[in-house]
């Protein structure tokens, strides 16, 4: 399939209190890999904002009084339609996001796996019941959904962050405000219609796109009928949104960003290590939070791996992920894609060698992949977020100089680390300052595990066991029983 044709059926409007409503504004989505346009989606003012939380507002009480075991069987019926129209997000992924088919395909199966983890969790809640050791009192401690939860998502993983926030709240009896990104509000406006059609109440998920992203969201985190924040995005961004949501002492769990240094030490399987870095650093066109973004490679082992993982690269097809032979698509925009190609400037002011693996399109928001050898640490490379097919190269002499390099940084999302034992490669990992560690692979996310931050790369955790309590306050009744 060649064409822009969106999925049928897929929704455009404003979905507030259970319907799709046309706004009098429109915000235009564009397809990157063309850099045509895709469609028009609703452009929310902050009036249509508060009016989104007046019917997650409106519908909490029920929806939290509604039993768990219901509340479940809705989000596994999302996950079966999700996973039966897993092509149809999927596409949308892929037209808006700009991402090859088969990663948007896999985002997708990603996503709907949060409906069904989180099925699953809903009616496994525990609380507890304990005699106080001065044998006073009973201590019991129960949850309460925390209310409506406002969540605001990033252009990257459009499907997958939705839900990984979506699945929790509704799962906990929370109602749900949602806000994409501006680039990408198509696949989230389709995945609120998947919970439409799993049963999911009038007013119980609510989806507000908008081109005033600061407006509306200041509006809302304001609105005392809002109970708690959930923020995937920029550390920038998220400290701006704690500086709000401090005024009102209210909870917010912050998804930011990393810098994920990928460790190949003395003694690695270099095989391995640059399998594991092609899915590491190129899922996703590099544009993750995960994604490695500076590599830090024994000087035994530093030219072996570099000639291995150029030559890897140079085998990839880059071109419109909508064809589905091509294995990196475009960045999200042109004005992402620029950012990647100043951030290779400053890398050859800094003496650095970038070297242009492969061919890129010359229309569409396209980069090709870069290997860059003489890298200092320290250098604009390693400090930022590159969120592209860059590999930047480091070479070290010790565990440890490896180790101090990777944790001189104010972000901690995850690490990678190729150590030839594993027993080696755990130590390693339980030495370095981050919130996940895959050790001698190139992937860690899974909906049943704890997903998160250290340091300035964010605070609580998503997924895993811990996703629901996100949403749930826990409160602590003393009894004289
Ligand atoms: P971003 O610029 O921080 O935007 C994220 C979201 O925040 C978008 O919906 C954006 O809306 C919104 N936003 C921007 N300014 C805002 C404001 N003043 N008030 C309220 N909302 C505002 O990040 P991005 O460029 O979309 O995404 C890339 C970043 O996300 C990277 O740093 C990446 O590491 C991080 N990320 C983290 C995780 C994780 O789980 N830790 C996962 C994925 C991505 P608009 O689109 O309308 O600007």
């Amino acid at each position: 399939m060649t064409t822009d044709a969106l999925p049928t059926g897929a929704p455009t409007g404003l979905f507030i209190g259970g319907s799709w409503l046309t706004s009098a504004a429109h915000l235009e989505v564009i397809n990157p890999a063309s850099l045509t346009a895709l469609a028009q989606v609703g452009d929310a003012s902050v009036d249509e904002g508060l009016s989104a939380v007046s019917a997650a507002h409106d519908a909490f009480g029920a929806w939290a009084a509604t039993p768990a075991r219901q509340r479940s069987e809705v989000l596994r019926r999302a996950f079966e339609i999700m996973t039966a129209e897993v092509e149809d997000c999927a596409r949308l992924i892929v037209l808006e996001n700009g991402k090859a088919w088969r990663d948007a395909l896999g985002e997708a199966t990603y996503a709907a796996e949060f409906f069904r983890w989180f099925a699953e969790e809903a009616v496994r809640v525990e609380g507890g019941f304990r005699p106080s050791p001065a044998g006073d009192k009973t201590i019991i401690t129960t949850y309460q959904p925390m209310g409506v939860a406002y969540m605001i998502t990033p252009w990257n993983f459009p499907a997958a962050m939705a839900t990984r926030k979506l699945a929790p709240a509704l799962a906990a009896g929370c109602t749900a405000v949602l806000k994409p990104a501006a680039e990408t509000p198509l696949t989230a406006l389709w995945v609120a219609g998947v919970l439409q059609r799993a049963g999911v109440p009038d007013g119980v998920v609510n989806v507000v796109t908008t081109s005033q992203a600061g407006a509306v969201s200041s509006a809302i985190l304001a609105d005392d009928r809002v109970a708690t924040l959930s923020f995937t995005g920029s550390t920038f961004v998220g400290k701006l949104l704690l500086e709000q949501t401090a005024q009102r002492v209210l909870p917010s769990s912050m998804e930011l960003g990393g810098n994920a240094p990928f460790l190949v030490l003395e003694g690695a399987d270099v095989s391995a290590a640059v399998e594991g870095a092609m899915i590491a650093k190129m899922r996703n066109g590099g544009a993750a939070c995960t994604a490695a973004n500076r590599f830090y490679v024994h000087e035994s082992v530093v030219e072996d791996f570099t000639a291995a993982l150029t030559a890897a690269l140079r085998g990839l097809k880059i071109g419109p992920g909508i064809d589905r032979n091509n294995d990196l698509g475009a960045m999200v925009s042109v004005v992402e894609r620029d950012k990647i190609v100043s951030l290779l400037d400053a890398a050859r002011d800094e003496g650095a060698t970038p070297q242009e693996v492969a061919e890129a399109p010359a229309t569409g928001a396209f980069i090709a992949p870069h290997v860059v050898s003489g890298v200092e640490h320290g250098s604009t490379l390693t400090r930022n977020e590159i969120f592209g097919p860059i590999v930047p190269i480091v070479s070290i002499t010790s565990d440890d100089e490896a180790i101090a390099m990777a944790n001189d940084t104010e972000y901690g999302l995850i690490s990678y680390v190729y150590a030839g034992d594993k027993g080696r490669g755990i130590s390693v990992a339980r030495r370095l300052q981050s919130g996940m560690v895959a050790i001698d692979r190139g992937l860690a996310s899974d909906p049943a595990a704890p997903f998160g931050g250290m340091k300035e790369s964010g605070l609580g955790r998503e997924g895993g066991f811990a996703g629901i309590h996100e949403f749930l306050e826990p409160q602590y009744l003393a009894v004289d029983l």
